[in-house]
């Protein structure tokens, strides 16, 4: 059951505006209990199941962050696969409806380099990503975390289970030290906490049991 009113957060104005005419009137529990963590600016390892409003709960905590007028990458969201990674990029540009001028940059593995270089040269605030194309775009120089602000990993257990870890540990060493990290999750496997160790500041775990 939602259990609050986005007007109890301390989101920006235009950001509640924009969540009431996208009909979400009420947090979802995840959402509640994530998102006063994530706007403290703590570090993140968040538990909840499929479908309870997980992406809403990063986007905003990110978006809320965002200094429109600095173009460069701020937050980089990791997802295992393009579809998801599609998905979490749709969500993220209705939520940053609201914010004039948000570049939110999608580059997953499968799709041709070509577009991908000429769209990192013209610059983002936000990407959205696969690990792999990722890590690829970093190590050839054409993508620099410099100045993100915010690393989230959206569903970390099924990107270890693709075998993920070593490449998002590539990824971590190319952030800068100083940065939130949040970690999203509908299961939780003990390699979650090894890899939290290599990227968290004392994180706040946030455990969700029901869906809603
Ligand atoms: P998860 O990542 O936890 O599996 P999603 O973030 O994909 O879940 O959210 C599931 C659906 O719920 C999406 O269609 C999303 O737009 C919707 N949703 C998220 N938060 C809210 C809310 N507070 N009110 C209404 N709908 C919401
Ligand atoms: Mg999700």
């Amino acid at each position: 059951m939602p259990t609050d009113n986005f007007n109890t957060i301390p989101l920006k104005p235009a950001l509640i505006d924009n969540l009431q005419t996208l009909g979400y009137q009420q947090l979802t529990t995840i959402q509640a209990e994530s998102l006063p963590v994530i706007l403290a600016g703590k570090d993140v390892i968040a538990q909840a199941k499929t479908g309870s409003g997980k992406t809403a709960a990063f986007s905003l905590g990110l978006l809320h962050h965002l200094q429109e007028k600095k173009f460069r990458v701020q937050a980089l969201v990791l997802c295992p696969t393009r579809e998801l990674a599609d998905q979490v990029a749709k969500e993220i540009r209705r939520l940053a409806r609201a914010i004039h001028n948000i570049k939110v940059l999608t580059l997953c593995g499968g799709s041709p380099m070509g577009p991908q270089i000429a769209s990192l040269e013209h610059g983002a605030h936000i990407i959205v990503g696969t690990p792999g194309r990722i890590e690829d775009h970093l190590k050839k120089g054409r993508l620099s975390l410099a100045n993100l602000q915010t690393l989230v990993l959206d569903e970390a257990d099924r990107m270890l289970e693709m075998g993920f870890e070593e490449t998002l540990t590539s990824i971590f060493a190319s952030c800068p030290s100083k940065k939130q990290c949040l970690l999203f999750s509908a299961t939780f496997p003990k390699q979650i906490v090894s890899l939290s160790e290599h990227i968290m500041v004392d994180p706040v775990t946030i455990k969700v049991e029901s869906t809603h």
